[in-house]
């Protein structure tokens, strides 16, 4: 007799595999992906950060887009308003668990604010809670989230060390986009959690929060990937959404690419068993 329990571990590491196999590198193990947080993570040492060398890294085969009226000169990365970036961080996830600023907070079991370091250098934003993370109030928990679990490990990281959060911080029913007045309502709390945490890079994940942290409803990921762009004097790196490479496992490859120019922003060797 088959034991389900059994056959789902048994489907679960096959799935594993084939993720560590698009990303050129061996089994890695995983352990559970541990919640984190931004309250109880420990706060950053006060004070300046050091300044930190952005390497140069292999020029993009396209342009840059070229500033557009939609993109204004971003003013320099204010500190944050508390000083203490968790503790901003921790504002920002318990006003979104109370938020009525758009009609997602009527279905939502869950508000998702997003997890991890508070001190990260990297941050993963994508579009908004699917129905695991709604459930759980966790960000990518479910296969785009095991996906992206493989893509941080494959960059030498662990999912503890970035941060992680979506444009919207409610789920859109039956997983369709965020509507423009959303987006514009939850924003906010996107800026605030990115000049919090200051990260090193951005790294957008798919058109969502490409277009909405760039302002700009007509940029396309399809031509912006891999580029290195600005926020408020922030790199920001965009790839392909989790959820689109696990529809098209032959973009995986260029994503890996993408992923890159992120490490090379960082000034961070390839992880030599990922190349
Ligand atoms: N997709 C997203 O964009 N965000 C999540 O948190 C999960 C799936």
């Amino acid at each position: 007799m088959v034991d389900p329990a059994a056959d789902s571990l048994a489907a679960n590491l096959r799935q594993l595999v084939e993720l560590d196999r698009s990303f050129g590198v061996g089994f890695v193990h995983r352990s559970p992906v541990p919640a984190i947080s931004s309250a109880a993570a420990p706060a950053p040492v006060a004070g300046p950060r050091p300044a930190t060398a952005i390497v140069a890294y292999a020029k993009p085969a396209r342009p840059a887009p070229a500033p557009s009226a939609t993109m204004p000169t971003p003013p320099p990365v204010p500190a944050p308003a508390s000083g203490l970036p968790a503790a901003d961080l921790a504002a920002v996830a318990a006003e979104a668990k109370t938020c009525e600023r758009c009609g997602l907070c009527a279905k939502r079991l869950n508000a998702v604010p997003g997890e991890g370091d508070p001190g990260a250098r990297l941050v993963f934003v994508g579009e908004g809670p699917g129905a695991d993370e709604d459930a759980q109030g966790r960000p990518f928990i479910g296969r785009a989230g095991d996906l992206l679990t493989a893509m941080i490990g494959a960059m030498g990281f662990a999912r503890s060390e970035v941060f992680i959060c979506n444009v919207v911080k409610c789920r859109p029913p039956d997983n369709r986009l965020p509507e423009r007045d959303e987006i514009a309502a939850c924003l906010p709390y996107l800026h605030r959690q990115l000049l919090a945490i200051r990260p090193t890079v951005i790294c957008t994940l798919g058109n969502t929060p490409l277009r909405a942290l760039m302002e700009d409803e007509k940029l396309g990921i399809t031509k912006l990937r891999g580029q290195r762009l600005e926020w408020r004097g922030i790199p920001l790196v965009p790839t392909f959404h989790p959820a689109y490479l696990l529809r098209n496992p032959p973009a995986k490859k260029p994503c890996w690419e993408d992923l890159k120019v992120v490490l090379a922003v960082m000034g961070r060797e390839v992880p030599q068993k990922a190349n």
